[in-house]
Formats: C-alpha cells, sequence, structure tokens
C-alpha cells in the first residue's frame, strides 16, 4: 500500500511535467514521420506540376537538371515554399533511349571525376537543392564503385542522398552501411509499374503512412509529367487529411537529417 501510494505520489508531481503539459509544445508531435518526393520536375511535360505546388504540405520536389523547365520550375517550388532537390540521372541495366535521361547522366563505370564533375553541374543548374535521388539508375545503383562516389560527393557538400531503389539489388545500404553514412532509401512508389490511377495512388500513400507507423520514417516517391502528373497529384491532395489522422507527419527531406 505504501509503495502504490509513494508511486501515486510520483506520478501526480512528474507526469505534470513531462506528460500532460510539455513545456513549449502545444500539441504533441507524431513520431512517425513521411516524405513525400515527387520526381521528374524540370521535364517538358508539365502535368500535374501546378496541382502539385498547390497542395497544402511539406512536399520535397525532385528536378531533373539543365532541361526545359529546370530553372523556371526551381522558382517555382520555392515560390510554393517547398524543398527542392536534385534528381539525377544516371544510367539503367539495360541500353535505353538516350533522350530518358535529359541532357546528361552518371554511366555506370564513371570514374571518381566525372561522377564529382557531373554532380557539380546539375547542381548549378537546380540551386538551393538539399539532396538528390536517382532518375532511372538501375545499373548506377548495382555499382559499389559508382555508389562509393555518389555518397562521397554527397557528405562532402553535405547533401542528402536518397535511394530511389530503381532495382532490387541496389547496393546502396551497404556502401552508406560501410562509409559510416545515413541511408535513407524508398519505401513506396506511388505508381509503380506504371499504374498511375488516382485509387492506386491512393492506397500506396496510405500504405506508405503505415510504414511510417511502424518504422518511424518512410520516404515515398511518385512524380509530376508522363509517369504520374495529374492523378497522383490530386490523389494526394485528397489523402494528406487521411495520413495526418493516421498521426504521421508530413516532412521534408532535409528534415531527416
Ligand atoms: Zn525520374
Amino acid at each position: 500500500m505504501k509503495k502504490m501510494l509513494s508511486y501515486l505520489c510520483f506520478l501526480l508531481v512528474f507526469l505534470p511535467n513531462f506528460a500532460l503539459f510539455p513545456s513549449n509544445v502545444v500539441y504533441a508531435k507524431s513520431d512517425a514521420k513521411m516524405v513525400i518526393i515527387i520526381d521528374d520536375f524540370g521535364s517538358w511535360d508539365q502535368s500535374g506540376v501546378e496541382t502539385m505546388l498547390s497542395i497544402d504540405a511539406p512536399l520535397t520536389c525532385a528536378v531533373m537538371p539543365c532541361v526545359d523547365n529546370t530553372e523556371k520550375n526551381v522558382e517555382d517550388i520555392k515560390k510554393a515554399n517547398k524543398e527542392v532537390i536534385l534528381h539525377m540521372p544516371m544510367e539503367a541495366f539495360v541500353r535505353l533511349p538516350l533522350n530518358w535521361y535529359g541532357e546528361f547522366f552518371i554511366g555506370n563505370y564513371d570514374s571518381k571525376d566525372a561522377v564529382f564533375q557531373k554532380l557539380d553541374r546539375a547542381l548549378e543548374s537546380v540551386k538551393g537543392a538539399t539532396g538528390f535521388n536517382i532518375h532511372i539508375g538501375s545499373g548506377v545503383c548495382q555499382n559499389r564503385e559508382v555508389v562509393g562516389y555518389i555518397y562521397d560527393y554527397a557528405k562532402a557538400h553535405s547533401l542528402t542522398f536518397v535511394d530511389s531503389r530503381t532495382h532490387i539489388n541496389t547496393v546502396c545500404e551497404q556502401v552508406a552501411a560501410e562509409k559510416g553514412l545515413p541511408y535513407f532509401g524508398r519505401d513506396e512508389f506511388l505508381e509503380p509499374e506504371g499504374n498511375k490511377s488516382y485509387e492506386g495512388v491512393k492506397s500506396h500513400l496510405l500504405n506508405a503512412a503505415k510504414i511510417a507507423k511502424e518504422k518511424g520514417v518512410s520516404i515515398a516517391i511518385g512524380h509530376v509529367g508522363s509517369h504520374g502528373g495529374e492523378n497522383t497529384a490530386r490523389a494526394i491532395k485528397d489523402t494528406i487529411g487521411e495520413i495526418r489522422k493516421m498521426g504521421v507527419e508530413i516532412v521534408p527531406l532535409s528534415s531527416l537529417k
């Protein structure tokens, strides 16, 4: 009984300080965080761009370097108060039409100098990027050496690199661990295998929110332009409320640092 009473006293004295009335916090913030990255900004196909930028959430917008609308979209994104990252083209493990990559890309067998020069050039056109992820890249992400150069560059420039996981055999997680760097990998594509239906995007978003609840953090990737566009933007706009109700906070990529 005595023990019980002293436990109750402890609760009454300490709980209000730590749990019931935490200092400086009006509403308790959720522990579950979700990053929504939108790829393919900058491209000639601008479908979904306007709707995407009107969404009231801190989306992370990945812009392709040195293409038709790179500079314009970087400005639009900043005006909309959203985060800019670089959507860096990298080579596939199969031969693809060159124009799918944009102006240039990191090749499967590039040297360290070549990787550094290409990232320098890309970041000059995507001003203010806080990090970068992968456009295509199913070959590069399997090459330990090239992935190593990419992490070296990210570290040297304090940029967050996201492994878009465009191939199941990606080695990025292993290489990051070997270098003692944090690993950020895509958990969910919003339009996998070209399925860009409104309902499909919604269900992948909610799945990413569930992963955030389980793991603490999740990263979802969707698209503007031909791989997503208006459907993806509308589905995100309509699902944000539900995600927040689940207790998941949408955060920009840089907040994971
Ligand atoms: Zn892309």
